[in-house]
């Protein structure tokens, strides 16, 4: 059975699979077979240890990278609180680290200018300059909006090791970040959608 078999299955169930546990290989943000990056996906888990930071310098808008997370007042809820306040979608995916269908997401068809921020706290972290077409049906990015507004934790779910990525400021679980994206940092913020809410440019 090929991961295209697997994708295609997901895509099939759609919005109605987005809460539950998705195939393994729809969870894992991979660009699709037939790409000449399909392979690399767990490029990160060898060499670096994956406990440094797969940032390159410099990055775009990072002019307060050196602060890294500073001055980012911490949103703390309880679970109980952010289940109120979270769709049951956004809940699995952002307080759960579940991971949404692929090709589910309206933001994907997203191209205007604009800011993806967090959507539980509204911390702004992608702009729609840095989102580009991954092929893999999660919106990506390949930087940020500030280096400040996303954190990293090693996640060794799945039987890999991956970057997930967080918002600083709620500790929402957004998606991971894969060091196969393009130019000029190389990096792949592959996101959920439903972790982000659009905000287009006035
Ligand atoms: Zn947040």
């Amino acid at each position: 059975m090929n991961r295209r078999y697997f994708l295609s299955s997901s895509i099939a169930l759609g919005a109605f699979a987005a809460v539950a546990r998705l195939p393994v290989a729809a969870a894992l943000c991979q660009i699709p077979i037939g790409s000449k990056e399909a392979q690399s996906n767990d490029l990160r888990s060898k060499g670096n240890g994956a406990q440094s930071s797969p940032h390159p310098d410099p990055l775009p808008g990072g002019e307060g990278a050196a602060s890294k997370s500073k001055g980012i007042k911490k949103v703390i809820k309880t679970d109980a609180e952010w289940k109120q306040l979270l769709t049951p979608e956004q809940y699995n995916v952002m307080r759960q680290k579940g991971t949404e269908a692929p090709y589910s997401s309206p933001l994907n068809d997203i191209h205007d200018a604009g800011n993806f921020e967090c959507a539980a706290c509204e911390l702004p972290l992608f702009s729609s300059e840095t989102k580009f077409n991954s092929g893999t049906g999660w919106p990506s990015f390949w930087a940020p909006i500030k280096r400040e507004n996303v954190r990293e934790e090693v996640d060794r779910s799945l039987g890999m090791t991956r970057s997930e990525v967080l918002c600083a400021r709620c500790d929402a679980h957004a998606g991971h970040v894969f060091d196969d994206g393009p130019k000029p940092t190389g990096l792949r913020y592959c996101m959920n959608g439903v972790a982000l809410r659009f905000v287009k440019k006035a």
